[in-house]
């Protein structure tokens, strides 16, 4: 069986050989973690951000959307806190020359005592079979205990240096855990220094007059600064929320793993506004429908889990994030976090206006708490194009790759093909085209042999191809093959707006989330 490294390059690959991603500008030899969407990349990109806003702005009638412009007011970065804490510690390798960030060293060093004690768990499973009690195992076996208390040794240090902003501590662990650079393999290490992560340019013409501004490193403040009027102009009532999908832009320091970690990358954020002392409620209730948002795709449940916050930020009161099975194992795909009154009320101080909200119902006026969920479009996109990837044996030593997309995010639903290029079957098949065209993105294809065309449509997850042949003329049925148990169904024209219908339509999903 191919490694996981393997699968996830043949999917970069896959990515870019059927028209998903490309890396930015390639004929310049790209730019650094950088990408740009190709002609299947974008739809299926528009559907992921379609299925979210609706989500969002159709189920609940208490949350509306907004588009705000990527350049804000400097100072909305002083009061969110950025210009002063959006930092990553980085450390270099000496003889690498290669770059990391110190917090992402340590983490993986402590995984590594987790894959540990999972392998011991695994062999004794197998050792003692169905009377294994992994829990008892895990408290008595000595190999598992020390592993664990090591574990835990270089994690407390680790949080209390994080807390801290600890650099010489971070470093200090990395000595002391003795963390090779995974290139040159030496210890031979920097100090750790912080790093900003916004980009900076100007705005104005002259030298004396141009303002230094940032490009946003997140969507949210865009909706924090707008949250009196949205919540004025559409006489909303807290709780209520404010959705947001937008650019975002950070100059990450290990920029690898190629879409999920960008320097330009997309937001879907939304900011619900509650009465301070809801907020857990709230909190809770936003990470189930979250949750529900992720499984009702089917690319399965166990792919899924989340994952607290150790180190809360210091405007958090509860955070946690979605992880999602990645080839590259489990990884923050979205964040949701209670992030109590800190944005308004510093946005308050810093600007000097009153932004507070006044409740009718109490008769008072406060300042909002706030939960928030963060997703990366291109994260998800990520996560559900590994979850998609197959390579498929066939019956006769065939083989292929199909995409199992979730049928409603496919780029294309449909593609139409006549079985020959004469005999006015690609007349049919325009026709047939031409009125499913209103409703689903579709393909003509008349290249090549039948199967090369399923292979072809296959590849990027058409969930249906339908195949016009000479019998179509004389009783108005077609041959409508399914992607994923390519079984084949003699059907009439007349029933293809049902058959695709009830596979391609985002209600379906909408009713699996709701409660
Ligand atoms: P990480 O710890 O992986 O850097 P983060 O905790 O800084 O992520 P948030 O600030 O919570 O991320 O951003 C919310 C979401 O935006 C993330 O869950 C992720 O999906 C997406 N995101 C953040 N940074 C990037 C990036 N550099 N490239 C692509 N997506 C990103």
């Amino acid at each position: 069986m191919a490694s996981q490294e393997d699968v996830f390059k043949k999917l970069v690959a896959h990515c870019k050989e059927y028209g998903f991603v490309f890396p930015s500008s390639e004929i310049y030899d790209g730019l650094g973690a950088v990408y740009d969407y190709g002609q299947m990349g974008v739809e299926l990109k528009n559907n992921i951000k379609k299925y979210w806003w609706d989500s969002m702005v159709l189920l609940h009638e208490n949350v509306v959307g907004i588009d705000a412009a990527i350049f804000m007011h400097p100072t909305t970065w002083k009061a969110s806190g950025h210009v002063d804490a959006f930092n990553d510690p980085l450390i270099d390798n000496k003889d690498s020359k290669k770059r990391y960030r110190a917090d992402v060293l340590i983490e993986d060093h402590l995984a590594k005592f987790d894959e540990k004690i999972n392998k011991e768990c695994e062999k004794a499973a197998k050792r003692f079979g169905e009377s294994f009690d992994r829990e008892m195992f895990c408290q008595t076996n000595p190999r598992v205990l020390e592993n664990v208390a090591k574990r835990d040794a270089i994690h407390s240090r680790f949080v209390a240096a994080l807390e801290a902003s600890d650099l010489a501590e971070l470093k200090q662990i990395i000595v002391d855990c003795e963390i090779v650079c995974p290139i040159s393999g030496t210890k031979n290490w920097t100090d750790v220094r912080q790093f900003n992560l916004m980009f900076s340019t100007e705005m104005g013409s002259t030298a004396d007059g141009a303002m230094k501004i940032y490009l946003r490193p997140e969507t949210a403040q865009g909706i924090f600064v707008n949250y009196l009027n949205v919540q004025k102009t559409g006489r909303m009532k807290v709780p209520f929320g404010i959705c947001q999908i937008g650019k975002a832009f950070r100059n990450e320091i290990v920029a690898r793993q190629f879409i999920f970690r960008m320097r330009e990358f997309e937001q879907m954020e939304m900011q619900f506004f509650v009465r301070p002392g809801e907020e857990l409620k709230w909190f809770e209730h936003w990470k189930q429908f979250r949750l529900r948002w992720h499984k009702a795709l089917g690319l399965g449940d166990e792919k899924y889990r989340f994952h607290d916050h150790d180190k809360l930020a210091h405007y958090a009161n509860a955070a946690t994030d979605i992880e999602f099975q990645m080839p590259f194992g489990f990884k923050e795909v979205e964040g949701i976090h209670s992030r109590t009154d800190f944005d308004l009320s510093s946005h308050e101080k810093y600007s000097g206006k009153n932004i507070k909200y006044f409740d009718p119902e109490i008769n008072e006026s406060y300042t909002p708490y706030v939960i928030e969920t963060s997703i990366g479009v291109d994260r998800m996109f990520l996560s559900i194009m590994s979850a998609a990837y197959n390579e498929e044996q066939l019956e006769g030593g065939d083989s292929r790759v199909v995409l199992k997309l979730p049928a409603v995010l496919a780029p294309v639903k449909v593609c139409v093909m006549p079985l020959v290029k004469k005999d006015g079957l690609p007349e049919k098949a325009r026709e047939i085209m031409n009125d499913l065209k209103f409703d689903y993105k579709c393909a003509y294809d008349e290249k090549d042999s039948i199967g090369k065309r399923y292979r072809r449509q296959d590849a990027v997850g058409t969930p249906f191809c339908i195949t016009v042949d000479h019998q179509t003329l004389e009783d108005n049925c077609v041959t409508i093959r399914h992607r994923d148990t390519m079984e084949q169904q003699r059907v009439a024209i007349s029933d293809l707006h049902n058959i695709i219908g009830a596979e391609v339509n985002m209600k379906n999903l909408f009713k699996r989330i709701v409660e």
